[in-house]
């Protein structure tokens, strides 16, 4: 078969980079003998004309990959979007696949990454070590107002039980914690270690915590919204580490007003592509929802960083060029996974 590309002439332009991606890909772009043009810019129909003779587009979770892109895209003779990546809501695969254009992603990189950070967001919003940290050091002993509770026996609803739902169980089973799981697949390896699956409302009405691993999609968008929240016990702590649409931020905003929802933990926010991956200290910031949920002081947000382990970077950079290589080379990938067009 015939090469997409020649390889050694391959340059990848590769959209909104952060110092830590050039660490981890220049580790690995020789021994693949590939060229990057590192662009600061997300990607999205403005920032197309940063693609020099590149022929092969490398993006993240927030930049723009819609319709219109991918036309942009088509005309600048991309043939590759390479996502370092699992999810891939940003990327429109249809109008890819119209243009030609093959699209992979990494379907998997240390789900335990993932699963811990979710785990961290219980402990902090759980036992308050952040303010505990900052209150030591301002030399207050004091105890009140940092009462936790304890994991042991509590019940946990996952939903999603694919690779980081499955690790995420993992811990939690050795908290001692009741396991309710939602998934469309029912595991039944999950099954046999004590996980029970059973439907979102039940999970919603009995879970103490709620931890989101599924992926956003037209059915999961909007999860957690008025009516669920509704359901669910009075105190209830959410952890959303997958996609900020999941939730329904205003509708969240008023759980947290009117004290349905104790705990809210996110590493991810339906607006973050505005403000997420940039220091943005010196600026007035007009999403005024952003600054309404980090004005609560039981809402911990962290900036999409629970992909960021080393463990973790290096896969994310091992399989991105290894995908592109096999486009290039078989026009195809050994893991189906990877390959979305
Ligand atoms: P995965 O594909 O292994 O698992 C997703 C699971 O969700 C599957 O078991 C699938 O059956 C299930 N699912 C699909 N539709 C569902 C629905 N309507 N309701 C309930 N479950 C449903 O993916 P993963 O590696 O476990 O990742 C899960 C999600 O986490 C990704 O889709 C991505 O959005 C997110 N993620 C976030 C970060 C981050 O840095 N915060 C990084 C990687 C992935």
């Amino acid at each position: 078969m015939e090469a997409l590309i020649d390889i050694q002439k391959t340059r990848i332009a590769f959209f909104s980079t952060q110092p830590y991606d050039k660490v981890f890909f220049d580790k690995y772009t020789t021994d693949f003998n590939f060229d990057i043009n590192y662009i600061e810019s997300q990607l999205n129909n403005k920032t197309v004309e940063l693609i020099q003779d590149e022929t092969i587009v490398c993006v993240f979770v927030n930049d723009v990959v819609d319709a219109e892109v991918i036309e942009l895209l088509a005309q600048k003779k991309i043939k590759i979007i390479a996502l370092r990546c699992a999810g891939f809501n940003n990327v429109d695969l249809e109008a890819a696949k119209n243009h030609d254009i093959r699209v992979c992603r990494v379907p998997s990189y240390s789900p335990e990454a993932f699963a811990e950070h979710a785990m961290a967001l219980i402990l902090t919003l759980n036992r308050k070590t952040h303010k505990a940290y900052n209150r030591v050091r301002e030399q207050n002993f004091s105890l009140n107002g940092l009462l936790g509770f304890d994991l042991h026996g509590k019940t946990i609803g996952i939903i999603g039980t694919g690779n980081i739902g499955k690790a995420f169980a993992k811990i939690v089973k050795g908290f001692g914690c009741k396991i309710l799981a939602f998934d469309v697949v029912v595991d039944s390896e999950m099954e046999k270690k004590g996980v029970i699956f059973t439907d979102l409302e039940s999970i919603f009405k009995q879970a103490e915590i709620i931890s989101l691993h599924c992926p956003l999609n037209e059915q999961t968008k909007h999860l957690i919204d008025e009516e669920a929240l509704s359901m669910m016990k009075k105190n209830v702590m959410i952890i959303n580490t997958s996609r900020g649409a999941l939730i329904n931020t205003s509708d969240i905003i008023q759980a947290l007003k009117n004290g349905k929802v104790g705990y809210l933990g996110i590493d991810v926010y339906e607006q973050e592509e505005k403000l997420f991956f940039r220091d943005l200290s010196d600026d007035i910031i007009q999403d005024d929802e952003i600054q309404r949920l980090m004005s609560f002081p039981n809402v911990l947000v962290t900036a999409h960083q629970a992909f960021f382990t080393n463990e973790a970077l290096t896969q994310i950079a091992l399989t991105t060029l290894g995908n592109i290589e096999s486009l290039l080379t078989k026009e195809d990938i050994d893991n189906k996974l990877a390959l979305l067009a």
